[in-house]
């Protein structure tokens, strides 16, 4: 059994959603559980419509409905023409969900609507590529996640009911593959034991496509992108970005936590804990062999370069310029889980404490308010904190030539540097 997960930029046109069949037929006769997010730019649009709803624009929030509503209504007529009616149907049942929803007024908390609305992204994609990829051939069954992925109620960042799951899977899952080759569903969406719909949290296709590998102990997990696979650094900031072959999964999560936007972090526990290989390959070029992320360690990796904008300083120092003692910097971290927000960066001194954090504006006014009980406090903005994992001296001295640097530090693998600009 192989998992395969297509990401929401592998099935945003016609072309696109052919060129899934085409991968597909390549694999015939093995047995697959296939992952599609929504369609393209769908989720942010759905969360446009889910701000209107909770603003009180229910006029707003219908129109941006409808649009979303139009374009998969679009998509489904190029690509489903025998069965057209009965793919129609499903997706309408998925319209009427969210329709209703949008004519009530908003009485619960945000992340609640969020997730009853969002939800239908997934749910809508994953329906019409099922119906089409019948046509072109390839049997297949669809089935509603939200049955399957057991959550809790913290609403847009859920937590799984392992236990559940595990067993739905079993008893509800695995049948499914004596009817059909492939089963179909959707990732980065659940449900309460009260039937409400959850989510994952952004990008949360990759970790379901993980606990289906996990609890159906796949042989391996295959994440489509439009990229030829990893890369050192992101292609957009850098061209010339070099294509990674093989990575351990110790180092994908090194990568991660320095904001690398590889591959969501939580996809990769389930994975390494049953030692399931994860391929990372590009839809657009199906012939390339991608990165294999595996428990093997790789040698000789190329730096690994992660540049993180906005980021701000926040200089701590004891107002009596006295040392800063344990219970200051205890007291610090306490206001960091208080305000649910994780330094990228710190470095401690005699008088002083600097940390380096994402610039989210309202949360570091908060936490600069907070802290100036305690310290005096010093705010510097539009900062970049460049990572370099693996590095050389000459990467160091080329990404950082002529910088005006604040910070630096440094590790046997891995140097970072806060920079002005
Ligand atoms: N569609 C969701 C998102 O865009 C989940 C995913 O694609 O992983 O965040
Ligand atoms: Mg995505």
């Amino acid at each position: 059994m192989k998992v395969f997960k297509f990401g929401g930029a592998s099935i945003n046109s016609i072309e696109r959603i052919q060129q899934v069949a085409a991968i597909l037929q390549q694999y015939k006769g093995e047995k697959m559980l296939i992952i599609i997010s929504a369609m393209g730019k769908t989720t942010n649009a759905l969360e446009k419509v889910v701000d209107a709803f909770y603003q009180g624009n229910k006029e707003t929030a219908i129109q941006l409905f409808e649009q979303v509503k139009q374009q998969h209504l679009n998509t489904l007529k190029y690509l489903v023409s025998i069965r057209w009616q009965e793919a129609e149907n499903q997706m309408k049942d998925f319209f009427t969900e969210v329709e209703w929803l949008l004519h009530d007024e908003p009485v619960r908390e945000y992340d609640y609507y969020y997730d009853q609305i969002v939800c239908c992204g997934e749910l809508l994609s994953t329906s019409m590529v099922s119906h089409f990829l019948r046509e072109a051939g390839l049997k297949n069954t669809w089935t509603d996640v939200r049955d399957i992925f057991r959550t809790d109620d913290n609403f847009r960042d859920a937590n799984l009911n392992w236990a559940f799951t595990e067993n739905k899977i079993k008893e509800e899952v695995l049948p499914l593959f004596n009817q059909t080759d492939l089963v179909i569903t959707q990732g980065f969406i659940g449900a309460t034991d009260e039937n409400e719909c959850t989510t994952l949290g952004r990008e949360g296709s990759d970790y379901s496509a993980a606990i289906f590998a996990n609890l159906l102990d796949a042989e391996s997990q295959t994440i489509w992108k439009d990229v030829p696979g990893v890369m050192n650094a992101d292609p957009k900031q850098f061209p010339n970005a070099l294509f990674i072959p093989a990575l351990s999964f110790n180092e994908v999560i090194e990568m991660a936590y320095y904001g690398a936007q590889v591959i969501h972090p939580k996809t990769i526990k389930p994975l390494q804990n049953k030692n399931i290989p994860l391929h990372v390959r590009c839809f657009l070029q199906p012939e390339l062999p991608g990165t294999i992320i595996s428990n093997k360690a790789v040698y000789n990796l190329p730096p690994v370069i992660v540049l993180m904008e906005q980021q701000v300083l926040l200089e701590l120092s004891s107002k009596d310029f006295s040392f800063v003692g344990e219970k200051g910097i205890s007291d610090l971290y306490e206001l960091f889980a208080a305000h649910k927000l994780k330094p990228n960066l710190t470095q401690t001194g005699a008088i002083s404490i600097l940390c380096c954090l994402d610039d989210r504006p309202e949360k570091i006014e908060k936490i600069a308010l907070a802290a100036a009980t305690l310290f005096e406090v010093q705010l510097t903005k539009q900062l970049t904190l460049l990572t370099i994992r693996h590095y050389t001296r000459e990467k160091f001295e080329e990404l950082t030539n002529g910088k005006d640097i604040l910070l630096t530090q440094r590790t046997k693998e891995t140097v970072q540097v806060l920079m002005n600009g």
